[in-house]
C-alpha cells in the first residue's frame, strides 16, 4: 500500500501564540514519531484557493478571516493567520489528491479543525478542513464520504454543515457534552440516518466503552459504503489531557484505529487521517504515531 505524510516547515505557522494551548510544537514533534515509521512518502503540502474554501464557507466569512475580524478569546485570528490557515486545508486536499492519485492512506497532522462553522472560528478552528475536505474529495470523483471523528470533543462544525446532506455520514465520539465542550451538541437525540453521536461519559470504564463503541463502526461504515474516509484522529481523551476529563489509555487509541483501519481494508477504501486535538505532549506525538502505524499495518 502506498502512504504518504503531507507536510513541509510552513505548516508550523498554524500557532496561536506563546499561552495558547494550540502550538504547532505539537506537529513538529508529531511529525518527528510519525517520520521514524518505514515506508511513508512526505510530500509538500499547497495552499487551498478562496474558491476551494468557499465550498464550505461562506465569502464574508473568509474576507473576515482575512482581515483579522473573525475570531474571538479561545481562537485569536490575526490576520496573519489567513495564509497558515488556508495552507493547512490544502494540506488536507493535498492528501486526497493523493489518494486520487492511488495513495490509500494520507495523513495531514496540521488539520481536523472540526468546530469551525461556514460563518465562525471556533475552538481553535479558523477553516473547517474536514467538511471542505469531503466536498471536495466529492467534486474529485469520491461521491460517498464517511468522516469518524475520535477527537474528545463533540465534531459540531462537521455535523452542522452535513446536517441536510446524506452523501456525508458523520460519526463523533467523544466526551458527553453535559460535561464538555461544545456543551450544546453532540447528544444522541442529534443522530439521524447519517449522522452518530456516541458520548461518553467520564465515569464510563474504558473497557465498556471500547465494547459499546468499537461494534458500530463496521456496523454503521459498511450499510453506508463510502467511497474515502475521513479520519479526525485527535487524541485529547487521552488521560491528563488538559483540555478534557475523560482517561482514555493508548489501549482506546489502538483498538479504535486497528477497527477503523480493518473495516477500511475490507471494504476497500482509501483514509485521510487528519491531527485534530492532543495538548498533552509529547505524548500526543506517541499517539499519532501509534495510530498511523496501525493503519499502514492493517490496510
Ligand atoms: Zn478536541
Amino acid at each position: 500500500m502506498k502512504a504518504a505524510l503531507v507536510w513541509n516547515d510552513e505548516l508550523l505557522s498554524y500557532d496561536f501564540g506563546e499561552g495558547h494551548p494550540l502550538r504547532s510544537e505539537r506537529c513538529k514533534w508529531g511529525v518527528e514519531e510519525i517520520s521514524k515509521i518505514e515506508g511513508l512518502d512526505v510530500i509538500p503540502p499547497r495552499y487551498a484557493s478562496e474558491d476551494e474554501i468557499a465550498l464550505v464557507h461562506t465569502n464574508e466569512y473568509i474576507e473576515m478571516v482575512r482581515k483579522g475580524l473573525a475570531g474571538d478569546l479561545d481562537t485569536p485570528v490575526s490576520p496573519s493567520l489567513f495564509n497558515p490557515a488556508r495552507l493547512s486545508v490544502g494540506a488536507t486536499l493535498k492528501g486526497i489528491d493523493l489518494l486520487r492519485e492511488g495513495y490509500s492512506l494520507a495523513i495531514n497532522v496540521c488539520g481536523g479543525w472540526h468546530h469551525a462553522f461556514e460563518n465562525k472560528a471556533r475552538g481553535f478552528c479558523i477553516f473547517n478542513d474536514v467538511a471542505i475536505g469531503a466536498k471536495y474529495a466529492q467534486k474529485k470523483g469520491f461521491p460517498k464520504i464517511f468522516i469518524i471523528d475520535w477527537d474528545v470533543h463533540h465534531g459540531d462544525g462537521t455535523q452542522r454543515i452535513f446536517k441536510k446532506d446524506n452523501s456525508v455520514f458523520t460519526m463523533s465520539i467523544h466526551q458527553h457534552p453535559s460535561t464538555q465542550y461544545p456543551y450544546f451538541s453532540g447528544y444522541e437525540r442529534e443522530n439521524d440516518p447519517t449522522n452518530l453521536n456516541v458520548p461518553i461519559l467520564p465515569s464510563e470504564d474504558e473497557q465498556e466503552i471500547m465494547k459499546k463503541v468499537l461494534p458500530l463502526i463496521p456496523r454503521f461504515v459498511e450499510p453506508f459504503k463510502p467511497n474515502l474516509m475521513i479520519v479526525q484522529m485527535g487524541v485529547d481523551g487521552y488521560k491528563g489531557d488538559p483540555m478534557s476529563g475523560i482517561d482514555l489509555s493508548e489501549r482506546f487509541y489502538d483498538a479504535v484505529s486497528k477497527t477503523v483501519s480493518r473495516c477500511a481494508k475490507n471494504n476497500d477504501f482509501p483514509v485521510i487521517l487528519l491531527g485534530g486535538g492532543g495538548f498533552n505532549f509529547p505524548k500526543t506525538a506517541q499517539l499519532w504515531a501509534l495510530i498511523v502505524e496501525n493503519f499502514m499495518m492493517e490496510m
